[in-house]
């Protein structure tokens, strides 16, 4: 290959540092089919996200990600296009029944995800439009089923696992147990909805994964975004 003329070799450079100091951005077009599911995911928090997943691929190539907690698909997107990024795949674990607090007569109920022939929610025919019309199909790998159970028979190391599931006390305790362990060191551990003070919301993805995270010894902080917690597995 010919050496690079001078301006490539400039606009090489100024690239590099734009990446160094903004971090890695996520394509116009699929951030705006995350924000067009349905979903809790702010968006600055999505991109801290995908920055955190494409950065963790990275680390430790090879080896996919995961998250615990999909919904319809939002912060999927995030991470979908992350592992597009960095060549890997985004394992989407969930039962779609949805969580506690998403059921009839809780704050985050949504009527319409609501399936008539059985009264129960279900969430996958969103999720899978979500994942369909975001292009990502080869990228995002659902796994529909409670997660203590894929957790149990799990055997594959994680690059990085993002964690937005049951967010009462035992789901979220059960969560850390069985997925945190799968993290490989240089690989990264996401939590989400990590509200240190009580007046901001409920305590268990704070009190059950976070400080149990950075009190093992095994995670370091490395960045906070809203309610979002990034974290390196070190040891
Ligand atoms: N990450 C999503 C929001 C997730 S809401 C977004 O960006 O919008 C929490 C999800 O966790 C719900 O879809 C619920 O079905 C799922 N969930 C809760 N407990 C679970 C469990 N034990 N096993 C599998 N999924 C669970
Ligand atoms: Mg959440």
């Amino acid at each position: 290959m010919p050496p690079p003329t001078d301006v490539e070799a400039d606009v090489e450079v100024v690239a590099a540092a734009q990446r160094a100091s903004m971090g890695d951005v996520i394509d116009p077009s699929l951030r705006a089919s995350a924000l067009a599911a349905k979903g809790f995911m702010p968006g600055d928090e999505g991109d801290a996200l995908y920055e955190a997943a494409v950065e963790a691929a990275r680390a430790v190539p090879g080896l996919p990600m995961l998250e615990v907690g999909s919904y319809c698909g939002r912060s999927t997107v995030w991470l979908g296009a992350a592992a597009r990024e960095a060549g890997t795949v985004v394992f989407a674990v969930d039962h779609h029944r949805g969580s506690e607090e998403n059921q009839a007569g809780w704050d985050h109920h949504d009527e319409s995800v609501v399936d008539p022939r059985t009264g129960r929610m279900d969430t996958l025919p969103f999720f899978r439009a979500t994942i369909h019309d975001a292009g990502l199909e080869r990228e995002v790998v659902a796994v529909v089923g409670q997660s203590p159970d894929v957790a149990r028979v799990w055997r594959t190391p994680l690059a990085f696992l993002f964690i937005d599931g049951g967010h009462g006390e035992e789901p979220a305790r059960l969560d850390y147990e069985g997925w945190t362990p799968h993290v490989v060191p240089g690989g990264t551990l996401a939590i989400h909805d990590v509200f240190p003070d009580p007046a901001d919301g409920g305590r268990p993805p704070y009190e059950q994964i976070f400080l149990p995270a950075l009190e093992s010894g095994r995670f370091h902080l490395r960045s906070a975004t809203g309610s979002l917690r990034i974290l390196t597995r070190v040891g």
